[in-house]
């Protein structure tokens, strides 16, 4: 028979218990980096941590053997259904340059103390469950939109996570992404003898780069277009046969993204024209869509990271964008960023994954874990917030 204040001074306690635990977990990952929908290693430690603490754990759902869906103990009735978001994928070569070993650590801390009370019978007074949901492989291949497709978020009236960052802050709206791969097949020839009965792959790539520096000037300044060449040919005296490249192509509008997708792939057409090379593309991955913070929901975690001590910065937009932005375009969801390391470094890099094991990292962790656990609590005692939640978001989407 607790209040909501009772209650978060309580689940602060749970997590300082478990910090020590928290912290060597994130910090093995950091260690031991799993790229995605390889993080049979990292999924499997956060899923045991919830299940020893009375979560019920659902592993490989959606058909994503590192996916997983914890419910936590003492839930009483089913709605409404708060649901907090793992992840914990890696970067290739960097590690977590992502800190998603921070994600992990901080939703699973949380997890565990709701779970510990929840035992304890102290939630009784609240109602509606919680869950934890792992969702694997942020960084390239979009996890939480298969965990979306196969209807996962339908019972769920809020999502929240936290993410590391430069500094705090409450996630601003964040950009439509879709990545697409073009590939070009020529014809090979000796390049000095013959290069006359050849057919050009790579000129094909250069010239795509070349349409799309020059498209660049008729875009809008807040559109993103970036790419790699990753098969360039194999040796200088042969005529490329086969060349391809990524494109990844951003915008905060969504149908504004899919007129420059459009515009994109007509670059790498009249490229293929030119050349003579054989053009096929496809999206490599599922689009990220624009991410749609909610207010009602962000107000909560900010009021929680400030109740903490942390100062939180404000920001009207970010240039990345996220697979949470496909479940934002459903359900109200809020993501709340913990300062870990300095505004000069470069994000995705070895230097973030270093800053996750520092103690600025560490104390995020913990922070995180903490705002995480005292929001849902809020979300639990005021269903009032959950009807605010679900207006703002559906003015947003309207
Ligand atoms: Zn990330
Ligand atoms: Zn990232």
């Amino acid at each position: 028979m607790s209040d909501v204040k009772d209650l978060k001074e309580k689940v602060q306690r749970e997590i300082d218990k478990i910090a020590p635990q928290l912290i060597e977990c994130s910090d093995w990952m950091a260690d031991n980096p799993e790229i995605g929908l390889q993080e049979f290693q990292a999924s499997a430690r956060l899923a045991r941590m919830l299940e020893e603490s009375g979560a019920e754990v659902d592993r490989g759902i959606a058909e994503m053997p590192t996916a997983f869906w914890a419910t936590l103990a003492g839930s009483g009735s089913e709605r409404p259904l708060i649901a907090i978001l793992a992840e914990y994928d890696a970067l290739p070569d960097v590690g977590h340059g992502c800190g998603h070993n921070i994600i992990g650590n901080a939703a699973v801390g949380a997890g565990i103390a709701l779970s510990r009370l929840g035992q304890l019978g102290e939630l009784g007074e609240l109602s509606g469950k919680v869950v934890v949901i792992g969702t694997p492989a942020e960084e390239d291949a979009g996890g939480k939109i298969d965990i979306l497709e196969h209807g996962y978020f339908d019972g769920v009236d809020a999502a929240i996570m936290i993410h590391p960052a430069p500094q705090d802050l409450i996630a601003p709206r964040h950009l439509t992404v879709h990545g697409i791969e073009f590939e070009f097949h020529g014809k090979a020839a000796h390049a000095a003898l013959d290069p006359y009965q050849g057919i050009n792959a790579l000129d094909a790539v250069i010239q795509t780069f070349v349409n799309i520096g020059l498209l660049r000037q008729q875009v809008r300044s807040e559109a993103r277009i970036h790419g790699v060449i990753t098969h360039g040919g194999g040796a200088t005296n042969v005529i490329p046969i086969y060349a391809a490249c990524r494109l990844d192509v951003r915008s905060f509008d969504v149908e504004y993204a899919q007129e420059l997708k459009r515009r994109v792939i007509a670059c790498a057409q009249g490229a293929a024209i030119a050349t003579g090379a054989k053009l096929e593309w496809h999206e490599y991955v599922k689009p990220y869509l624009s991410y749609i913070p909610n207010e009602a929901l962000g107000g909560v975690l900010k009021a929680n990271m400030e109740a903490l001590g942390r100062t939180v910065s404000h920001m009207e937009e970010v240039y990345g964008s996220t697979d949470f932005g496909n479940v934002s375009q459903v359900i109200p969801t809020a993501y709340a960023l913990f300062g870990i390391c300095s505004e000069e470094v470069g994000w995705h890099s070895k230097e973030v994954a270093a800053a996750t094991k520092s103690e600025r990292g560490h104390a995020a962790l913990i922070a995180a874990a903490k705002t995480l656990a005292m929001s849902t609590l809020d979300l639990l005692g005021d269903p009032d917030l959950i009807t605010r939640a679900r207006q703002g978001h559906q003015a947003a989407v309207d």
